[in-house]
């Protein structure tokens, strides 16, 4: 069924527990944890507890959940500091995007200067 989590899905053993990582936030419907290869002094990935393989699919199917994604990005923004000097949401979306876990996940960075456009 949509939404239901994957046997070989990395980031639903993350929500089950199966898999640790660094949580720095948890709701109802999203986890946010600590990138385990960061790009930038603060980089937090932000996920759904549901399975869904891009942010645009989780948006059609569960559209709070999707807000929810935003909210949790934006509180772990401010919670490390960097919505005063500026970060960026990213959703890589399909392998020529840089996509390599096929479940829904909002990067956020900062702590330094971002480049814009991005490479
Ligand atoms: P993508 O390339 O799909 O946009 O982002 C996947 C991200 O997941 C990458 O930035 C990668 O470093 C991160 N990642 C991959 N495996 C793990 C893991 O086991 N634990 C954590 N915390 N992050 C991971
Ligand atoms: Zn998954």
């Amino acid at each position: 069924m949509a939404g239901e989590p994957q046997s070989d899905c990395l980031f639903c053993k993350i929500v089950s527990g199966d898999i640790p990582a660094t949580i720095v936030r948890e709701s109802g419907t999203t986890v946010a944890f600590r990138d385990i290869n960061p790009q930038a002094p603060t980089h937090v990935l932000v996920i759904p507890k549901v399975h869904y393989p891009d942010a645009a699919s989780l948006a059609a199917a569960e559209p709070q959940i999707a807000a929810d994604v935003l909210t949790e990005a934006g509180a772990v923004a401010a919670d490390e500091k960097i919505d005063s000097t500026g970060y960026r949401v990213i959703f890589n979306t399909g392998s020529g995007a840089g996509q390599t876990v096929f479940h829904a996940h909002a990067h956020v960075l900062g702590g330094r200067g971002l480049q814009w456009p991005p490479g």
